[in-house]
């Protein structure tokens, strides 16, 4: 057996991000140009590999020899950074090309972003590209860089700082500018990056080029992504998937989180899901942590990459004024962790110095004569950061003796002894410049802004929880065969009432009894074969709401009042002008015995999956807006958290006496319909169960009605 290790190719970022060879096309010595920056750039952190300026007006650039033409240069670059006016960029690319560039960069803009020209421009480029097997960062991007590699590829005024920070946190970001604000604001905090990628209009590589090569790189403990729009969810899924085998944070920073969301909505479900939320349930199914704040996120991701997940979801809080102390024990009671709560031995330890004897790990040192001592201070700060429920320390440091001493214990809790130890500044000009000035030097954050460290330890606890909840879950087997006949039946466009439930049905979830009747004597046969009373609802294709159009009929007791009903449904939908598309009546069982309501959907989004919604149903299912969706499909202990993290739980679980529903019965319909919709992709476009009748705790729940939206793939 041939035992040698296959040697992958390397990736295209990974060849880029580790260049031997670098040929910047439109270099120049003059810093104001693109071009002039990106080659400063590159020598200024040290590149130790070939640089080839090529510029036809000059012989050298910063003394490298100059060539006046890509065709010119020895021998063939690993990656060519292109920053020509729009107009040069398919010559130059094609000169890339020639000379056997294996990555090019792409700084110009113009293309894309500005509509059908550039777009056109910019697909030619690719064309070529691909067509030779090169590829492409960018265009309209502010390059890469990798800090141990000392690889800087970047024309961005901000890699002008005398040196990068050695930092753990790695950025895949499709703003280039964005990435940038990032990157200053990390690095006035004493934070630095392993590599940092920005993707621009993301022609050919994309985010997740850059995502997956974080995942897999030695520099690398922690990732933050600035997400726009995915191009493949399914490839996104796999990086984050494996990001969180390999035990790597990743933190993702949204932008559109005011998404208007879909204005042609035919259903609940498309109005109720914006591309923020359904981003936000996709991430959070991977185990990402998500923000909307790109300037915190960049602290968030640095505690991660630093600390990992907290062991406790307690916090300690340590001040010099009680207020401050008080404060920040309000908001922290507020998220997902709690003030924490001292051992027995705690307590006795710190009665030694301190005359305190609470249970909560939350010390004032400005209400004891001695807390001010730093050994007190250290020996208080130690104790709680040992404490089994303390998940990290926070320290708001206000104006108070001894503060230098103070950050340096701070400090020397956070590195060594695992736990998040969090120093914000409240002192202001007392100690600021001193406390920046070693942030800079040790790479330990000294935070500002109290909600930035509400953030950060927001985004530790989250990333707690994903770790507690762990990845296997099991989301059982798809009824694939089932589905998929009753799937061929289907024409793209609204489906009827009978045609969404037949998918209802082939994936398990229980249905009202009922048949469809095209005139009124089958529809009386039907009502005896079912057992009055019965419901008639009128089918006709493009008929949203029923019973607005008068074609819903309940608890119909008799013959006579079939017959009735069924002409004054024909009649009705008459009147909506979709005679035409008439087909007759369902004649159902009337669903009775229900304690509440529910409503349940998916969506398919074609940048993030399918998705799953549950909410408390009926009528104002719009108006309050209260459901919870989730990336599909959901394993059944998944589904039951949805529900009971409604607000309107309390309409499932016996609020005001009334019987508690079965949450079960409907977490396995969440859970089928999740499947459902995986299953079905992009051809299911939107579900709607609404009403999904719960019947009293073992009784079991029941779809009432449905609808869907189908397409079929080109
Ligand atoms: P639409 O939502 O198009 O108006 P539905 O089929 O949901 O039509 O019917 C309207 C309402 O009638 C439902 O919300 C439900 O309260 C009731 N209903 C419909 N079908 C049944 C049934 N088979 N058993 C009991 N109640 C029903
Ligand atoms: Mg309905």
């Amino acid at each position: 057996m041939n035992t040698r290790p296959s040697v992958a190719e390397p990736s295209a970022m990974h060849r880029m991000l580790h260049a031997r060879s670098v040929a910047v096309i439109g270099a120049s010595e003059d810093r104001s140009k693109f071009g002039g920056r990106l080659i400063y750039n590159l020598l200024h952190h040290g590149f130790q590999g070939m640089v080839y300026p090529v510029n036809p007006r000059r012989d050298a650039i910063f003394g490298h020899r100059a060539y006046p033409d890509i065709a010119d240069v020895p021998s063939p670059p690993d990656v060519a950074a292109v920053a020509v006016p729009v107009q040069h960029l398919l010559t130059s690319l094609q000169g890339c090309v020639n000379a056997g560039v294996k990555v090019a960069i792409v700084i110009t803009g113009q293309l894309a972003e500005t509509g059908m020209e550039g777009t056109k421009l910019q697909d030619d480029a690719v064309a070529m590209a691909r067509a030779a097997g090169m590829r492409i960062l960018g265009p309209n991007c502010l390059g890469a860089f990798n800090t141990p590699a000392g690889i800087c590829l970047s024309p961005s005024v901000t890699m002008s700082v005398d040196k990068l920070h050695k930092g753990r946190v790695g950025v895949a970001s499709q703003s280039g500018a964005l990435q940038t604000a990032m990157f200053i604001r990390a690095f006035d905090a004493g934070i630095g990056f392993s590599s940092a990628i920005t993707l621009g209009n993301q022609a050919d590589l994309e985010l997740s080029d850059g995502f997956e090569y974080l995942v897999d790189d030695p520099d690398t403990d922690a990732i933050l992504i600035y997400v726009e729009g995915l191009k493949d969810h399914k490839r996104f899924k796999r990086a984050a998937l494996r990001a969180r085998a390999l035990g790597k944070p990743v933190v993702a920073v949204k932008a559109g989180r005011t998404d208007a969301g879909a204005a042609m909505a035919n259903s609940h479900t498309a109005s109720l899901t914006g591309s923020y939320e359904a981003f936000s349930a996709l991430c959070e199914s991977l185990g990402i942590v998500v923000t909307d704040q790109p300037d915190t996120a960049v602290f968030c991701a640095d505690a991660l990459a630093r600390w990992g997940a907290p062991k406790a979801s307690g916090v300690a809080v340590a001040s010099g004024s009680g207020g401050a102390a008080a404060l920040a024990a309000d908001a922290i009671d507020d998220g997902n962790f709690h003030a924490a709560r001292l051992g027995p031995r705690a307590i006795a330890h710190l009665a030694d110095h301190l005359p305190m004897r609470k249970e909560t790990a939350n010390v004032d040192f400005g209400a004891y004569f001695s807390a001010f001592d730093p050994a007190v201070m250290r020996d208080t700060l130690e104790t709680f950061a040992d404490e089994p429920d303390v998940g990290a320390v926070l320290l708001i440091m206000t104006p108070q003796p001894a503060m230098e001493n103070l950050a340096e214990i701070m400090r020397e809790i956070g590195s060594t002894r695992g736990v998040p130890a969090l120093l914000c500044n409240k002192a202001g000009s007392m100690v600021r410049n001193k406390l920046e000035a070693d942030a800079l030097v040790t790479g330990y954050p000294i935070y500002t802004s109290l909600d930035d460290c509400y953030r950060v330890l927001e985004a530790l606890m989250a990333y707690r929880q994903f770790q507690d909840e762990g990845l296997a879950q099991e989301t059982g087997n798809t009824p694939a065969g089932a589905i998929d006949a009753s799937a061929s039946r289907l024409s793209p466009g609204l489906l009827t009432e009978p045609e969404a439930k037949g998918l209802l049905a082939a994936a398990g979830v229980p249905v009202t009894s009922e048949i469809m009747c095209p005139d009124v004597d089958a529809a009386v046969q039907a009502a005896q074969k079912i057992g009055f009373p019965v419901v008639l609802k009128g089918v006709a294709r493009g008929l949203i709401h029923k019973s607005d159009a008068g074609a819903v009929k309940l608890n119909i007791p008799n013959v006579a009042a079939v017959r009735s009903a069924f002409a004054h449904i024909q009649d009705a939908i008459a009147d909506t002008a979709l005679e035409a598309a008439f087909q007759g009546s369902l004649v159902a069982e009337m669903a009775v015995g229900g304690v509440a309501e529910a409503f349940v959907g998916s969506a398919w989004d074609s940048q993030h999956g399918p998705g799953v919604l549950v909410g408390a149903g009926g009528v104002f299912i719009e108006v309050v807006k209260d459901v919870k969706l989730a990336a599909a499909p959901v394993s059944t202990a998944k589904a039951q958290a949805m529900i009971e993290s409604l607000q309107t739980f309390p309409l499932f679980d016996g609020a005001r006496g009334r019987p508690k529903a079965d949450v079960a019965a409907l977490a396995d319909i969440v859970h089928q319909v999740s499947l459902l919709a995986a299953h079905l992709g992009p051809r299911l476009k939107e579900l709607d169960v609404n009403p999904i009748i719960v019947r009293a705790a073992g009784e079991g729940a029941l779809a009432v009605d449905a609808r869907a939206v189908w397409t079929t793939p080109e």
